[in-house]
């Protein structure tokens, strides 16, 4: 799937000055021409049609890391960053953005607190440091944060309102908390390109809040480590739709040595 590179700004139909005469006389002639078919410019909030406008964010997985290497939580103590395969995955992320030129569309750049997120963010956009945030984090459990790795307890969908410990979230608190935030990102770099490097749960939380749905409800979403998720967000005037879905999971820069497997 190709990733195109996407007009800096769009022009606001209120910002447009009004035509000069020649311009006038230019439209006159092209209307009165009968092989003149009329382009139609994109609606705002249009899902119709194939490019939507407003906010362009970028969320990124970062690459596989050092943690998952040793099969321990990599939260606020136990991230420590990528592994070699996982710089490997978001490098050929980082090559396939730049010749596509998206890197030098990004005009915000934004990582979770764990180091694995910013490193992903520093590769992909090596002359600007990320904006860190910890509201960008996976679901925040200080317990098992640095124990090993257990299969998930999540049993039905009363369990995504349960926290494992006090001191930790539940995942539905985790999803409105990685939501809101993005909305705010969103909501403060109008029709801007905005990468944000992120964790599969941020992923998901986006999907579900954005998608309508309720923690632990709808699907269950395979989100690959470097993969691109590409959403637009417009703020509803026209239409009922603030945020569109370019493009989910887009791991096809990442041959079978680094993905999941035979690229499709
Ligand atoms: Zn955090």
């Amino acid at each position: 799937m190709a990733l195109i590179a996407q007009g800096p700004e769009r022009r606001h139909p209120q910002r447009r000055s009004l035509p000069n005469r020649r311009e006038r006389d230019t439209d006159e002639r092209h209307a009165a021409s009968p092989r003149r078919v009329r382009r139609r410019r994109p609606r705002r909030g249009w899902i119709g049609h194939n490019r939507l406008v407003g906010t362009r964010l970028l969320l990124v997985r970062h690459g596989h890391s050092r943690a998952e290497e040793d099969g321990i939580v990599g939260g606020h103590a136990g991230c420590r960053g990528l592994s070699a395969r996982g710089r490997l995955q978001v490098q050929s992320l980082a090559r396939r953005l730049d010749s596509a030129g998206v890197t030098a569309l990004v005009g915000a750049v934004y990582a979770s607190v764990l180091p694995r997120a910013i490193e992903t963010a520093e590769i992909l956009t090596p002359t600007r440091g990320p904006v860190t945030d910890c509201a960008l984090c996976e679901i925040h459990e200080p317990t098992r944060d640095g124990q090993p790795r257990v299969p998930s307890n999540l049993r039905t969908v009363e369990d995504f309102s349960r926290s494992s410990s006090p001191r930790a979230e539940s995942y539905a608190a985790f999803f409105e908390r990685a939501a809101r935030r993005l909305s705010q990102i969103a909501e403060s770099h109008p029709d801007t390109t905005v990468l944000v490097a992120t964790h599969a749960g941020v992923i998901q939380a986006a999907m579900t809040i954005f998608g309508g749905l309720s923690a632990g409800q709808g699907f269950q979403l395979a989100i690959d480590h470097a993969s691109i998720t590409e959403l637009v967000h417009d703020p509803p005037t026209t239409s009922p739709f603030s945020w569109g879905l370019v493009r989910f999971n887009d791991a096809t820069h990442l041959d079978a040595s680094l993905g999941p497997g035979p690229v499709l």
